[in-house]
């Protein structure tokens, strides 16, 4: 079991969740007075990678005091129930409409299987585990929690999913994102520079909500944003515009294919995948284009699936839903 981390100052590590493969998703440690915050769980496969870590650091599980999953989709909070059950001290600290279904984690996981199938389910995230009421904060828009005098404050953050909120942290003036601000792989960086696009992932994406989102985050003047997918990167004017831009195009590739009919969602996601590989090499030109596609494949079948449920929702009485 090899652990992937990386000190980022302000006494945070970006922990690697080892969700399908290294690169994708982070799970990031924070450590004040000997105490530890943990925003983002991975899944219930990633539960020993952060135990390791701790370990590592000269922690143990009981020194964990917050456990702070951005939202709940699986890859950010699907480890929460298993990691709480290893920190006897920890509270969770969640978004209220992502509450109950961290108590009673049934439903969510019930949907998501019937989404993937019960093995590729298992093999992704494991199992989901029931976190008890009363260990359970709920986190309104603004809420402040005093974590040995470093102020993390939590920001309600709709557009990528309702049950999204996003965390400044006062030590180090950056922001945790989760999926606010997008996705950027480290692999495309090229001299200072990186690539980023949104995240529509089903099923509540919400363009007008996700840019005001955004510009809520850049509001506070953040020094850099801790993405989950992926680590630690400054904001620019550059990828700022770009993030927004694939908002709109997004947009915009799934009103065109709107009358297509049972393609569509299948039309969408090559589209999609055609346009993030060709934005990509307005930042990087050294990487081959096999490995572009490799790396964006399935991000641009989730974001055609995020789309094609967001089209469903548009015209509700067509569709039948
Ligand atoms: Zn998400």
């Amino acid at each position: 079991m090899e652990m992937i981390k990386q000190p980022l100052g302000h006494n945070i590590t970006c922990l690697d969740a080892q969700y399908v493969h290294p690169g994708i998703a982070s799970i990031y440690l924070l450590e004040q007075d000997a105490k530890l915050c943990i925003i983002e769980t991975g899944t219930a496969h990633s539960v020993p990678y952060i135990l390791a870590a701790l370990e590592a650091q000269g922690r143990s599980a009981e020194d964990v005091e917050y456990v702070i999953p951005t939202h709940i989709h699986l890859d950010h909070a699907g480890g929460a129930g298993e990691l709480m059950q290893h920190c006897p001290n920890a509270k969770l600290v969640v978004h209220p409409r992502g509450a109950y279904h961290m108590a009673h984690p049934e439903k969510l996981q019930a949907g998501t299987m019937a989404v993937y199938g019960e093995e590729t389910f298992r093999q992704l995230y494991g199992t989901l585990t029931p976190i008890a009421e009363e260990r359970i904060i709920q986190a309104e828009d603004n809420h402040e929690i005093d974590f040995h005098g470093r102020i993390l404050r939590f920001m309600d953050t709709p557009g990528h999913a309702l049950h999204h909120f996003c965390v400044l942290d006062s030590l180090s003036k950056g922001i945790f994102t989760g999926d606010t601000f997008g996705l950027s792989y480290r692999q495309f960086d090229e001299g200072g520079r990186n690539f980023v696009f949104a995240t529509t992932t089903p099923v509540h994406f919400d363009p007008d909500a996700l840019l005001s989102s955004i510009d809520k985050l850049l509001a506070l003047k953040p020094r850099q944003m801790y993405l989950t997918h992926y680590c630690a990167i400054q904001t620019s004017q550059e990828n700022i515009a770009q993030l927004k831009k694939s908002v709109q195009a997004f947009v915009e590739i799934a009103l065109a294919a709107k009358n297509s009919g049972e393609n569509r969602q299948r039309l969408i996601e090559q589209q999609l995948l055609e346009w993030i590989v060709k934005e990509s090499y307005s930042i990087n030109n050294t990487l081959s284009e096999s490995e572009r596609r490799r790396i964006v494949a399935t991000d641009a079948r989730l974001n055609a699936q995020g789309l094609e449920v967001w089209l469903n929702r548009l015209e509700p009485k067509a569709r039948g839903v």
